[in-house]
């Protein structure tokens, strides 16, 4: 059996999952730490490739390319102090402050930690609406983006051999269930790309129909509603049809059917309707919320364990100001990452850690890759300025992570890819 580790007597501080909170924690933390510390890092993640979720609508709508990487974690940890266990945690041993790292089916190696930061994400979530399992895509993963990018191309195929006006009409319908941020992202990102996508393959893009359905009766209900307008303005000019204030009561293979009666037909339907926390972490015998997010006091401590940090979307924060959980976003995790890993350096030189002050200083979302709605520090924004500025989130990421080359490459590639 390869093995994560070997015989230490430093203090060894364990990071399960290299998403956006726990490459920002583990970056963080190795460019601060000094040799005094007596300090080991060890991040264990599956996957070299960190997941580009904030591109998974230009992934899955764009032409085909081989990778999709937000980081390549390799090339980031390549000069800094820290080892990367590509492997899975399979279990925490909070009484033996050891994990169990290795395949679900073992065999298991034994890696006791000094800390442990649990960074493990979040999956989508598929209701138990009859036909949403079988016949929808998920947009949660790279692999998700592929198989929708596959399915968009199987219609091309389907509808270039089809004569008939309205079958080529039914088998060019896409559906969009879920009007919050994903699912806008990725209607918007339909409706101005595959226009062009089907001029390339030769077909008419008068045949395309782009749908979006969301229960509640307005979309995007994070954002002010002057941006909501917006938002709803710029779908209508994309030709995007709208199917607000009714829930989906059943999927098919020819469509959508709402609690209203009203049916939707659509050849590819895509599920944007939730994400729910890591299912694995609610096994590690740590207290959850009734969501399934690990509870953590004030300084990202799990729950009656001082010495486990739980930090991103795997981790029921409460901002103690609005009293509510704060939502599954990047900007977050990243926040907290930082925020712990200051508390590390803290513990590590016999200080008190320090609660965490959430700060929501923006958002921004895309319809379609050359507009954007949104809000910083008060002002609104929206078209060119606010993408430009969702793309300054990123670039910002990839700068901290990575330094500058990495933040221009990973902007030339999406640049590329919008094309
Ligand atoms: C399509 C899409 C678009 C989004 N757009 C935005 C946006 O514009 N702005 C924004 O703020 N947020 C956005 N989000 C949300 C954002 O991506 C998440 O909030 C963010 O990824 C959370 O970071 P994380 O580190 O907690 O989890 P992740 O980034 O999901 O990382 C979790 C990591 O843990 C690893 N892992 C899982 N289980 C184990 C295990 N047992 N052992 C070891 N490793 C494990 C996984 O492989 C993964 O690499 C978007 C999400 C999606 C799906």
């Amino acid at each position: 059996m390869q093995t994560c580790t070997s015989p230490t007597e430093k203090r060894r501080i364990v990071i399960a999952g290299g998403g956006y909170a726990g490459t920002t924690l583990a970056v963080r933390l190795a460019k601060r730490i000094k040799p005094s510390d007596d300090v080991e890092i060890l991040l264990i993640e599956p996957n070299p490739c960190q997941q580009a979720l904030s591109e998974l609508d230009l992934v899955a709508v764009g032409p085909p390319r081989p990778e999709f990487c937000e980081l390549w974690l390799p090339t980031i940890f390549k000069d800094l102090p820290v080892t990367v266990c590509y492997n899975r945690v399979h279990s925490v041993l909070p009484d033996e402050h050891a994990v169990l790292v290795g395949p679900r089916e073992g065999p298991h190696e034994k890696v006791t930690y000094w800390r442990l930061v649990l960074a493990t994400g979040a999956v989508a979530f598929v209701p138990p609406v009859p036909g949403l399992k079988e016949h929808a895509t998920t947009m949660w993963s790279v692999h998700d983006a592929q198989e929708l990018q596959q399915r968009i191309e199987q219609q091309f195929r389907i509808a270039a051999k089809t004569v008939d006006r309205d079958a080529r009409a039914q088998a060019l319908s896409f559906a969009v269930i879920g009007g919050g941020a994903t699912g806008i992202e990725i209607v918007g990102t339909m409706a101005q790309m595959l226009p062009k996508r089907m001029r390339d393959h030769g077909l008419d893009p008068v045949d395309l129909h782009v749908h979006l359905v969301e229960g509640r009766p307005d979309i995007l209900y994070d954002l002010p509603e002057n941006l909501r307008r917006k938002a709803k303005a710029r779908l209508a000019r994309l030709g995007v049809e709208l199917h607000l204030g009714s829930m989906v009561s059943s999927v098919d293979d020819t469509g959508i059917t709402l609690e209203s009666g009203a049916r939707v037909p659509a050849a590819v339907v895509v599920f944007c309707g939730g994400a729910k926390a890591d299912p694995d972490a609610t096994t590690w015998g740590l207290a959850a919320d009734p969501s399934g997010r690990l509870m953590v006091d004030e300084s990202l401590h799990a729950s009656g364990h001082p010495d486990i940090y739980a930090i991103g979307d795997v981790a029921a924060f409460r901002d103690p100001e609005t009293k509510r959980t704060l939502p599954m976003l990047a900007q977050f995790a990243i926040r907290e990452a930082e925020h712990t890993a200051d508390n590390l350096l803290r513990e590590l030189r016999g200080e008190t850690p320090q609660p965490f002050r959430p700060h929501m200083h923006g958002e921004f979302v895309s319809i379609g890759p050359s507009y954007g709605v949104g809000w910083a520090f008060r002002f609104h924004l929206s078209g060119l300025p606010a993408i430009v500025m969702k793309r300054f989130t990123y670039a910002m990421y990839w700068y901290e992570v990575g330094g500058i080359r990495t933040a221009f490459k990973r902007l030339r590639e999406m640049l590329a890819m919008q094309r």
